[in-house]
C-alpha cells in the first residue's frame, strides 16, 4: 500500500508526462499523457507522507493532498474522489491548469528536499477524469427546494463554483453571461493544449442537469440592469471578472497595428469549441508573431501562433527570466516548441510600410542595483536598440477591472484598484445582497483562487439567505 512509502522516491523517479514537443505543436489538445491505472498509482505512493501537509497549506482550496495521494496509491480511487471533490468543485480542471510549481508541488517536501516533487495536479486530474468515466460523479440533487433564487453575473470558474454549491443548496440559480457559451476564460481564455474545451463543457452540463439557469448573450448594465435583477432575485452575485486590457503606448501604434490578446485567444477557443472559422479573425498562419508581454497570457498567445503555423514566434519582455509572472512551466513549454524568448527587451515603437507593421523596434533593458530592501529595477540600456521584423504584433499587457460602478449602480464601492470592495474576510459588496467574487475582486489572479472564492462566497449567501428567512419567519 502507499499509506506510508518513506523510500519511495527513490526507486521511482517522477515522469514529465508530456507529449514530445514535435507532435503537440499541431493539434490544440492538452500536451499531458495521462497517468494510466499503473503509473498513476505509483506517481501517488511517491508522498511519502512526511506528516506536515505543507502541500495542503499551499493550495488554496486546503485540498486534503495527502489523503487523496494515499488512497489512489493503495488503488481506491472511488475514496479518492470523494475526499477530492469535498474541498473543490473543479479538482479536474485545477489539476490541469494550476501553476502547481508555486503551489502544492513547490511545496511537497520531496520538492523541498531536492527530488522531483509529487506530481499532485496530474493525480487529481486523473482521480476526477475516473470520477466521471465511471459515473461517480453525484448529479446535483438538492435535498430540499427552497424558494429563494439567487442571480450569478458571469460563469467564469467563480461563478460555476458558486452555482454549484447553492443550486446544491436548494437555491434556484440563475447565471447570466455576456457571452454566447458559459466557462469564463475557461472557454475563451485559456488555450485547448492546457485545457480541453469538453472538460469545461462537462461541468457546464452537470449544472444544467442540476437545473441551475444559464442566460447568455446577456449583458448586465446594458440588456438588463441591476436593479431588474436584484427585484428577481434575493441575492446577486458578481463573478465578472477583469477585461479592460492594457495597451501599448508607444510611436507608431495605430488602431489596427496590434491585435488584443484575448480577441487572439478567443478566435481560435470558437473554432475549438467547433464554431467555423472566421474570414477576418486575427490568426497567425504564415506570419512573423511578435508578443508582447510576460504572464500567462502572453505564454498562452505564443503557443497558440506556433500551432497556428506561424513564420516565427518571438516573445518580447522587459524583464528577465527570473522575474517574469507567467509560469516557469509555461516558459519551458514554449521553448520547447520553438518559441524564441527576448528577455530585457522593451518595445520602443512599432515600425510599418504604408499600413501594414513591419517589426517593432525594442530596446535592452539592464537589471539595476537592488534598493535596499527593494527589488531589482530595470532601466534602459542607452543605444541598444534592435528590431523584431514583424507583421502579426500581440499585446498581452494584463487586464484591469472594467468601470463596473458606470456599469452597474453608482453605489457600487470600488478599492483604488478599480475592483470590486467586498466587506473584510467576506464577499458582501456596499450594495445589500450583491456580493462578489474571482477576479473582479481581487484583480488577475488564478482559477483555484476563483473557485475558492466561489464556494466561500456561496456559503456566505446561504447564511445571509436562511437569516432573512428566520427574520421573515419572526
Ligand atoms: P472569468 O473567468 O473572467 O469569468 C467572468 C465572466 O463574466 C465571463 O464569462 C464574462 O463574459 C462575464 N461577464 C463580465 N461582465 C459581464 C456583464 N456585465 N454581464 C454579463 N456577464 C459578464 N489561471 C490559472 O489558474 N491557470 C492558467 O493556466 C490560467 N491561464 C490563463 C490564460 C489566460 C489567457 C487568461 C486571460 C487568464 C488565465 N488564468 C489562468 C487566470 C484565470 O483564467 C482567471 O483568474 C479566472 O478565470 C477568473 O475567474 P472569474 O470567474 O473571476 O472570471
Ligand atoms: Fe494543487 Fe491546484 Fe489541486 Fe490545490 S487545486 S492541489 S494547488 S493543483
Amino acid at each position: 500500500g502507499g499509506r506510508s512509502n518513506p523510500g519511495g522516491f527513490l526507486i521511482e523517479q517522477r515522469r514529465l508526462e508530456k507529449q514530445p514537443a514535435e507532435l503537440r505543436v499541431r493539434a490544440f489538445t492538452e500536451i499531458t499523457l495521462k497517468p494510466t491505472a499503473a503509473s498513476g498509482t505509483v506517481q501517488a505512493s511517491r508522498c511519502t507522507d512526511c506528516g506536515v501537509p505543507f502541500c495542503q497549506n499551499a493550495c488554496p482550496l486546503q485540498n486534503n493532498i495527502p489523503d487523496w495521494l494515499a488512497l489512489s496509491a493503495d488503488g481506491d480511487l472511488r475514496e479518492a474522489w470523494r475526499v477530492a471533490s469535498a474541498t473543490s468543485t473543479m479538482p479536474e480542471i485545477c489539476g490541469r491548469i494550476c501553476p502547481q510549481d508555486r503551489l502544492c508541488e513547490g511545496a511537497c517536501t520531496l520538492q523541498q528536499s531536492g527530488w522531483d516533487g509529487v506530481t499532485i495536479g496530474s493525480v487529481e486530474a486523473w482521480i476526477a477524469d475516473a470520477a466521471f468515466d465511471n459515473g461517480w460523479v453525484e448529479p446535483i440533487r438538492p435535498l430540499v427546494e427552497r424558494g429563494q433564487s439567487v442571480a450569478v453575473v458571469g460563469s467564469g470558474p467563480a461563478g460555476l463554483a458558486a452555482a454549484d454549491r447553492l443550486r446544491s443548496d436548494g437555491y434556484q440559480v440563475t447565471i447570466y453571461d455576456r457571452h454566447d457559451r458559459a466557462g469564463g476564460l475557461l472557454t475563451y481564455g485559456i488555450p485547448g493544449f492546457k485545457l480541453e474545451k469538453r472538460i469545461v463543457q462537462r461541468r457546464i452540463d452537470r449544472l444544467i442537469e442540476g437545473r441551475v439557469q444559464f442566460v447568455l448573450n446577456t449583458n448586465v448594465g446594458v440588456d438588463v440592469s441591476m436593479d431588474e435583477l436584484r427585484s428577481r432575485h434575493d441575492a446577486v452575485l458578481l463573478a465578472m471578472g477583469v477585461y479592460q486590457a492594457r495597451t501599448l503606448s508607444v510611436p507608431g501604434r495605430g488602431p489596427n497595428d496590434t491585435v488584443a490578446a484575448l480577441d487572439f485567444l478567443i478566435a481560435q477557443n470558437r473554432v475549438d469549441c467547433g464554431d467555423a472559422p472566421v474570414a477576418d479573425a486575427p490568426h497567425a498562419a504564415g506570419r512573423d508573431v511578435v508578443v508582447v508581454g510576460g504572464g500567462d497570457t502572453a505564454m498562452d498567445c505564443v503557443r497558440t501562433a506556433v500551432r497556428q503555423g506561424a513564420n516565427s514566434v518571438v516573445c518580447l519582455y522587459r524583464r528577465d527570466r527570473d522575474n517574469m509572472p507567467g509560469s516557469a512551466r509555461e516558459v519551458q513549454n514554449a521553448e520547447e516548441e520553438g518559441v524564441r524568448f527576448e528577455w530585457l527587451g522593451a518595445p520602443k515603437a512599432l515600425m510599418s510600410k504604408g499600413e501594414a507593421v513591419t517589426a517593432v523596434r525594442a530596446q535592452r533593458m539592464a537589471l539595476t542595483e537592488a534598493s535596499a530592501g527593494g527589488r531589482r529595477d530595470i532601466a534602459p540600456v542607452p543605444g541598444s536598440d534592435f528590431d523584431l521584423p514583424a507583421d502579426l504584433v500581440i499585446e498581452a499587457l494584463g487586464f484591469e477591472p472594467e468601470a463596473f460602478a458606470e456599469q452597474l449602480d453608482a453605489n457600487l464601492g470600488l478599492t483604488r484598484w478599480n475592483t470590486l470592495q467586498v466587506a473584510r474576510g467576506g464577499f458582501a459588496t456596499t450594495l445589500p445582497g450583491v456580493f462578489a467574487a474571482g477576479d473582479a475582486v481581487r484583480g488577475a489572479s488564478l482559477v483555484v483562487w476563483a473557485v475558492r472564492d466561489g464556494q466561500d462566497a456561496a456559503a456566505e449567501i446561504d447564511r445571509y439567505l436562511r437569516a432573512r428567512t428566520e427574520e421573515a419567519a419572526a
